[in-house]
């Protein structure tokens, strides 16, 4: 399998003033055309240290990108130091002239001469025309290695990677990657990873565990010479997940909860209302994200204070008093509620301190109770996320919240 490096060029990297996001952008592309990509070498604008990247680069591998370093300006050295260390001459292109002479016509603004610089590429390489930007991109095949050259700014790196350099590329790409990600809900990453601690050892697939808010991910990525016999691979060992961790999983290859719930809704031809107390809408913004969402979505109900929750909800005063509106009784009356006024097959609700600071009874933040009210089941879940951040607070709240009903389907279906 053939073997890449990425050269990011730049001392505003190296600074820490930009995000490398052109390396990121670039791995994944590669990964999908089934090229590895083994090294990220950030190298700043210095004449010395950049040929030294580049020899070293060239001589461990078999296709090296550069990105940045394609500007006007003396310190843009990138084409002049890259060909130079892979024993091409630049030329002066008169075609690469017209085009930069009339991007800037077509913008209407007067061509600095010091872009004629650009105009400069290898002789008896490849030249690649930059749409949105002055700089080609550039490319040389010697040896059965493969040296690209790339512009520094991410919509123009981008649109000439996919439009030019794919196809350049593509005597080197060997294999297909296939990868799934498997999302759960309710345990944590490392709890996870033990759990699949053998699966994580495996080397082809690959099963390597991530963590966001509030969520474990498991993806498990296969190389193949096509994509059936990578699923063929992956197949058994998602089984395995399943039969460890399947109280866990809630979606495979779905974005977010949301996303596995508005389907899962639909399939079933049901609809949801939501009660929330410490998300304030959160839950109801994010099942409406989902494109096709107001079949499925009925109603949402805010509810802050404790009266609002007796006349919207219904939730009796006596819970009230007795337990507080964060409790497991409040939650329960909640979702019961929002159900039975909306007349949604599935009511949820959310009451909690999202914090940052404890209650007035010393509550602490990060206490959420999620319930759910069906036909079939009615079902609460404490949540104590031990953190006083809001947002991360509320994004759980919601999350668990929607987990309770895309659970419900899917034990139902
Ligand atoms: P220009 O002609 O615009 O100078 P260039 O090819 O010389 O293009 P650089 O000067 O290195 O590119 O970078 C231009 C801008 O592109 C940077 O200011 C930054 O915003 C962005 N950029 C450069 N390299 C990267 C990178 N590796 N990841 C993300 N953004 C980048």
């Amino acid at each position: 399998m053939a073997v890449c490096e990425i050269l990011s060029v730049g001392t505003e990297i190296l600074l820490g003033d930009i995000l490398n996001t052109n390396s990121q952008y670039l791995s994944r592309a590669l990964a999908d055309m089934g090229i590895s990509v083994l090294r990220h070498t950030t190298v700043g604008d210095n004449h010395a240290r950049l040929a030294e990247a580049v020899r070293t680069a060239l001589g461990r591998s078999d296709i090296v990108i550069s990105t940045g370093g394609l500007g006007p300006t003396p310190d843009d050295i990138t084409a002049e130091v890259c060909c130079r260390e892979f024993g091409f001459e630049l030329e002066f292109n008169a075609q690469v002239a017209e085009k930069i002479k009339s991007y800037f016509a077509s913008k209407n603004i007067d061509m600095p001469e010091s872009n004629l610089k650009q105009a400069y590429v290898p002789k008896g390489g490849d030249v690649f025309d930059n749409k949105n930007g002055t700089a080609p991109g550039m490319g040389m095949k010697k040896d059965g290695k493969c040296l690209v050259i790339l512009p520094g700014p991410p919509h123009e790196m981008q649109a000439l990677f996919e439009e030019s350099i794919k196809p350049y590329l593509a005597e080197y790409s060997g294999y297909t990657i296939v990868s799934h990600e498997i999302r759960t809900m309710g345990i944590g990453e490392s709890s996870l990873a033990e759990l699949c601690s053998d699966l994580l050892e495996s080397e082809n697939p690959t099963v390597a565990p991530y963590c966001k808010i509030g969520e474990a991910l498991l993806r498990v990525t296969a190389k193949a010479r096509t994509s059936e016999e990578a699923e063929a691979l992956i197949a058994p060992v998602i089984d395995e997940i399943r039969s460890r961790a399947g109280e866990y999983i809630y979606g495979i290859d779905c974005r977010n909860v949301e996303d596995a719930l508005v389907p899962l809704l639909k399939e079933a031809g049901l609809t949801i209302a939501t009660a929330e107390s410490c998300t304030a809408g959160l839950i109801a913004k994010r099942i409406t994200d989902i494109p096709g969402a107001s079949s499925v979505f009925k109603h949402g109900i805010i509810t802050y204070a404790n009266e609002v929750k007796e006349k919207a909800l219904g939730v009796s005063h006596d819970t009230l008093e007795k337990y507080g509106a964060v409790s497991e009784e409040t939650a329960r009356e909640m979702a019961a509620g929002v159900r039975r006024v909306t007349g949604a097959d599935i009511g949820i609700s959310v009451t909690g301190f999202a914090g940052p600071d404890a209650d007035e009874q010393g509550k602490e933040p990060g206490l959420i109770y999620v319930a759910l009210d069906s036909e079939s089941a009615a079902v609460c879940e404490k949540i104590e996320t031990g953190r006083n951040d809001r947002n991360f607070n509320r994004t759980v709240a919601a999350s668990r919240a929607m987990i309770l009903a895309v659970k419900q389907l899917l034990s139902n279906s």
